[in-house]
Parts: C-alpha cells; sequence; structure tokens
C-alpha cells in the first residue's frame, strides 16, 4: 500500500469561481460536490477587533503539515466546508499561531522539520492559553506506534494518513460541536 494517497486536482465551479474537488485513488474515487456557502461569499470576517472575534461564525482550524499535497487537500476539503483555516509546516510557527490566533481545533501532523508534533503538543498543552485546544494526531499509516504516543503527549484524538474523507470530516466536526 503506497504511503502517500495519490490525490488528483480536479476543477468545479461552484457557482461563485472554481473551486477543487478531489479524486483519492486509494479509497476508490471520491467526488466532491460543493456549494459555498452563503456567509461564506458575502462577508470576510476583519482581522483583531474584540467585537469581530466575539462574533465569529466560522470555526477556525489550525493544520499542521509539512506535505504539501496533504496540506493542500486538508486545506481545501475543510475551507469548502466552511471552516476557516491558518496553516504551517513548522512546529515553532505553529505555538505561535495557536497562542494569536486561539483555532477551535489543531490538525497535527507528527513528523515536522524542526519540533515533532507530539513535542508542540506538548508545549500548547503546558500553556493556560492554549491547553484547552483540542488537537487531533494525524499520523502516517505505517506509524502504528505514533498513536499511542500522541494520546500520552496529549493530543485528543488522532487519525491515520490516508484519510477516508467522511469519517475524517465526521471526526473534525465532532471535536467542533459545543
Ligand atoms: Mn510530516
Amino acid at each position: 500500500m503506497a504511503l502517500l494517497p495519490l490525490i488528483r486536482l480536479f476543477p468545479l465551479y461552484a457557482g461563485d469561481g472554481w473551486l477543487p474537488s478531489y479524486l483519492v485513488s486509494d479509497i476508490g474515487i471520491v467526488h466532491l460536490h460543493f456549494q459555498l456557502p452563503e456567509f461564506l461569499r458575502s462577508s470576510r470576517r476583519q482581522k483583531n477587533g474584540a467585537a469581530e472575534e466575539a462574533n465569529r461564525v466560522l470555526k477556525r482550524i489550525l493544520i499542521v503539515e509539512d506535505n504539501e499535497l496533504h496540506l493542500r487537500l486538508l486545506n481545501d476539503l475543510l475551507k469548502v466546508h466552511g471552516y476557516e483555516i491558518l496553516k504551517t509546516e513548522y512546529g515553532q510557527e505553529a505555538v505561535k499561531l495557536a497562542r494569536d490566533n486561539s483555532p477551535d481545533l489543531i490538525l497535527m501532523d507528527i513528523k515536522l522539520p524542526d519540533l515533532s508534533g507530539l513535542e508542540v503538543t506538548r508545549l500548547l498543552k503546558q500553556d493556560d492559553q492554549t491547553k484547552c485546544i483540542p488537537i487531533i494526531a494525524v499520523t502516517a499509516f505505517a506509524m502504528r506506534g505514533d498513536e499511542g504516543k500522541a494520546l500520552e503527549s496529549g493530543c485528543d484524538g488522532y487519525i491515520s494518513k490516508p484519510i477516508m474523507i467522511p469519517s475524517f470530516l465526521h471526526t473534525v466536526q465532532r471535536f467542533l460541536s459545543p
């Protein structure tokens, strides 16, 4: 079994512009049909400002992932499902982004160029400002032992790569529901 899913970009017209959808080979063909939600088309959240922050509609997800293809897949998949996305490929930057932006959820790759995702998780869970943010480890399918290590390091859950899109979205929604 290939470690990386074969991902093909397939443009789809969504009424307001062209957006990507995906065919993912190793889980069969998944064809995503979607429409941009009205609130995504008509409003853009302004950065900073307490009022905007309090009235924030979109759930904000921080993606920490150094594989470009996987990052793009997660980014586009979550964006078209109405989430606001922050992203980085570096552990140090992930800590800073989490502190500065208070995401509602963090998707954490384990192997990163600087810190490991496990180290980043420990740092975030030791910090009062970020310890309540749920963290889902996204682990390579071949690295079975990583799942236990992820939970020991403070991750709230884990997902194996390559992701299965329906169950992935279900897991994300579960961690975001109040
Ligand atoms: Mn990685």
